[in-house]
């Protein structure tokens, strides 16, 4: 499955809902300066204007208390110029990332991790969601892929993928099953999957005697090594999966995109062309 190929076509859509909206403010905050945060901020920034979205770096160093962070946030929050606002995790030991998602005004928060936004999602009536298990979804639904009434598994339970990912297949009416690293006999769940979402972060975690023959498995891990990026599916899956997504160049560019349109969701929220619930 072609995620850079789909992405590209979205981001171009995006461009145009843009350019129709008029001004969209996407601020993003990095605490510290870890070097993988520091290349996804760069993706998005990049992206966001590519796509005529005005996007704010905010960086601050390492050592930012959670009083400071929380500030800013507040700030950003009360900013009208500002649509979006992405605090990107992990954020240092000192700071308690909850309370820093829970500042984050609802409708501003592009990657859906405010109990707000988390629970409606639980509760089945999407407001904005975290940008990697929309975005997988949006390349299942491009490739027809079977979801309701099937058996899906997603290993991986974080409230950023694994738990979002099964919320939304769980809409789409599948049989979903979460594995994660307490889960006794992996192979035996994944091996009745007819889709497998792998969200890890441990190379070669899932092995083709791992996935059902003609299975769809998403591949969301990405780990760096010193021959470059990869997923956490072995490459011999291919000879058992029926569709497959490549790392890189499948789940990371939809993330973007998808980051992208709750940018342009969350402007449209904050102009009333979009109702959000009351709280
Ligand atoms: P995370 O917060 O570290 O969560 C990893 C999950 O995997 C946890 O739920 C953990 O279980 C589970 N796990 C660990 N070891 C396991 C094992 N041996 N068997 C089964 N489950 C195991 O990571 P994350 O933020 O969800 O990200 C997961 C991966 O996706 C990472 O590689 C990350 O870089 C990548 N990612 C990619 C994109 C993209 O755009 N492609 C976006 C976001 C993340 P416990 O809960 O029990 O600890």
């Amino acid at each position: 499955m072609d995620g850079a190929a789909l992405a590209a076509r979205l981001r171009e859509e995006i461009k145009q809902e843009v350019e129709e909206l008029g001004q969209i403010g996407l601020a993003t905050v990095l605490v510290g300066d870890d070097p993988a945060s520091e290349v996804y901020i760069g993706l998005k920034h990049k992206a966001a204007d590519a796509a005529g979205i005005e996007a704010v770096d905010h960086r601050l160093p390492a050592t930012t208390s959670e009083d400071e962070l929380v500030e800013l946030v507040v700030e950003l929050n009360d900013n009208d110029a500002i649509d979006g606002i992405l605090v990107q995790t992990p954020l240092p030991d000192q700071i308690d990332e909850p309370r820093v998602m829970r500042t984050i005004e609802p409708m501003k928060d592009v990657d859906g991790l405010h109990p707000f936004n988390a629970g409606q999602l639980y509760l089945g009536r999407q407001t904005l969601v975290p940008a990697t298990p929309l975005g997988v979804m949006q390349l299942l639904t491009e490739y027809r892929t079977p979801i309701a009434g099937t058996r899906a598994v997603v290993v991986g339970r974080s409230p950023l993928v694994g738990k979002p990912m099964a919320m939304l297949l769980l809409q789409s009416n599948a049989t979903v099953t979460i594995c994660h690293s307490r889960t006794e006999d992996l192979a035996r769940h994944t091996l009745d999957a007819d889709l497998l979402v792998a969200a890890v972060g441990l190379p070669g975690v899932i092995t083709a005697d791992m996935v059902k023959q003609g299975a769809t498995v998403v591949d969301v891990g990405i780990t760096r090594t010193e021959g470059g990026l990869v997923g956490d599916v072995d490459p011999n899956v291919a000879d058992v999966a029926a569709f497959l997504t490549p790392v890189p160049g499948g789940v990371g560019p939809m993330t973007i995109a998808a980051l992208l349109g709750n940018a342009v969701r969350a402007a449209r929220y904050r102009s009333g062309k979009l109702a959000f619930p009351h709280i």
